[in-house]
């Protein structure tokens, strides 16, 4: 039920091919494709490949048939380009613009990033906590001196409350992730204030701290929703490099992809939940700390990269 591909860029393809014909080129896989390949040989977004043709994985078969979306073409290396888009505003305003303007021009409460001028990372991690994976995370963590935000989802609370406390007491900083992770656009006003409230209240008995900090499930929210959260003080948190790690790819591809986003301001998503098959975000965990580290990066939590 974790499984869906990210929502980040999807409102924006609706926003592109809005008045346009939407155009798709037909691919074959040949031997040896990879996403990735497929992805640079179109200059299309691998997320956008992944969605047009509603893959759960990044395995390909060879000969399988693809549409590969022709409308939008990226700068793959600079995740601020996206980031531009996102918002609205040139690219230029973007990279030379302090983190005021960037979050500005995010409307109702949403963001994507802190300030691009500094070279900082926030790792997430979403859907714990559990018994199996955050133990793990959480002595990494401490062994490389860390500190990262972890978006928990309220029945998963009240499952692990010893856990949950254990990422409180490690200095680690707990965002609401819903009760249940539903898709939010799917709720009523009334569906969405109780899926938030009844996991602020779960949060709050354990570590006596009220998260202000929210990441809605698969990255989808309306707007309207975002402002009427936004009005009762929390702050909607995306994410700008994406682990993929629920797709069950080997820690190598992990490390390589968070590497490829990497960029001053970054928020990173990993998860520390994962309902069954391969799971490797923690064998991947030490090696993405010791390469960015090495390439100059400061590991901060969520309201540490955000707040001025
Ligand atoms: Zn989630």
């Amino acid at each position: 039920m974790f499984k869906k591909i990210s929502g980040f860029i999807i409102p924006l393809i609706c926003l592109l091919v809005a008045g346009q014909d939407a155009m798709a080129v037909t691919y074959q896989v040949q031997p040896n494709d990879t996403l990735a390949k497929i992805s640079d040989k179109y200059g299309v977004p691998e997320d956008d490949i992944a969605n047009q043709n509603k893959l759960l994985s990044t395995m390909l078969a060879e000969g399988q048939t693809l549409e590969i979306p022709s409308l939008y073409k990226m700068n793959r290396d600079d995740v601020r380009n996206r980031i531009a888009l996102k918002l609205g505003i040139p690219l230029a305003e973007v990279e030379k613009s302090k983190l005021k303007t960037i979050n500005d021009s995010a409307k109702n409460g949403m963001i994507y990033m802190g300030d691009p001028s500094e070279k900082r990372i926030a790792l997430t991690f979403d859907d714990g906590p559990e018994d199996t994976y955050t133990p793990e995370i959480l002595d990494i963590l401490k062994e490389k001196d860390v500190k990262a935000t972890f978006f928990v989802t309220g029945q998963h609370v009240k499952e692990y409350p010893e856990r949950l406390k254990q990422i409180h007491d490690d200095g680690h900083v707990i965002g609401n992730h819903t009760w249940d992770h539903p898709s939010l656009p799917d709720l009523s006003d009334k569906e969405l204030n109780k899926t938030i409230k009844t996991t602020t209240q779960e949060i709050e008995s354990i570590t006596g701290t009220k998260p202000d900090l929210l990441r809605p499930p698969f990255g989808e929210i309306e707007d309207r929703q975002a402002k009427l959260l936004h009005s009762q003080g929390y702050r909607m948190i995306m994410w700008t490099a994406d682990s993929k790690d629920w797709m069950g790819i080997s820690a190598e591809e992990i490390v390589s992809r968070v590497k490829q986003d990497a960029s001053p301001g970054v928020i990173a998503l990993q998860h520390n939940y994962h309902a069954s098959g391969d799971f490797e975000t923690v064998k991947a965990l030490p090696e993405i700390i010791d390469e960015l580290r090495a390439d100059g990066y400061e590991f901060v939590t969520v309201p540490t990269l955000i707040d001025e």
